[in-house]
């Protein structure tokens, strides 16, 4: 579904960062999908049948707090995404990605604190969540994850 934000893939950097050792300090061990549908978070699809992919743990708000120079201190947190095994392409639309389930929408303050959050559970109430999240000047990033897993899926940034 078309947004006026952007859901920002795992960045390039990191990606090969992961693709060799994960964020939780762990080697990478690739793997050929044979079902497919893993929520890739490289290209921000789910994969296809027979893709090499890799499931690794990946620390999202230290990324993001690394790049702003910044302490997110016990905020840090890791958890599990899968990624192509191999260098990728990235998304190749601009489409907000995995609106087909409920997710929550976690709000985080330019000093990498959790500022709250909201429950979506309509595709089409996306936006009106980042929109009531960027409303508040405080926030300057937020994270899509999957409600029961609690898995990170993408980040949206201000602006
Ligand atoms: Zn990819």
């Amino acid at each position: 579904m078309k947004t006026t934000y952007s859901a920002l893939p795992i960045a390039p950097r990191a990606l090969k960062d992961l693709r060799t050792t994960d964020d939780a300090g762990r080697p990478t061990t690739p793997f050929t999908d044979a079902e497919g549908g893993a929520p890739l978070r490289c290209c921000l699809r789910r994969g296809e049948p027979g893709e090499r992919i890799a499931l690794v743990s990946y620390a999202p708000l230290r990324r993001w707090a690394s790049e702003q120079d910044i302490d997110p201190g016990a905020y840090d947190e890791q958890g599990p995404v899968f990624i192509h095994a191999e260098e990728c392409a990235g998304p190749d639309t601009d489409a907000l990605p995995f609106t087909n389930s409920h997710r929550t929408v976690r709000r985080y303050s330019a000093e990498g604190r959790i500022l709250g959050g909201r429950l979506v559970e309509d595709p089409a109430a996306f936006d009106e969540a980042f929109t009531e999240a960027f409303d508040d000047p405080a926030v300057a990033l937020v994270h899509v994850r999957a409600v029961e897993y609690g898995c990170f899926y993408y980040e949206v940034r201000r602006g």
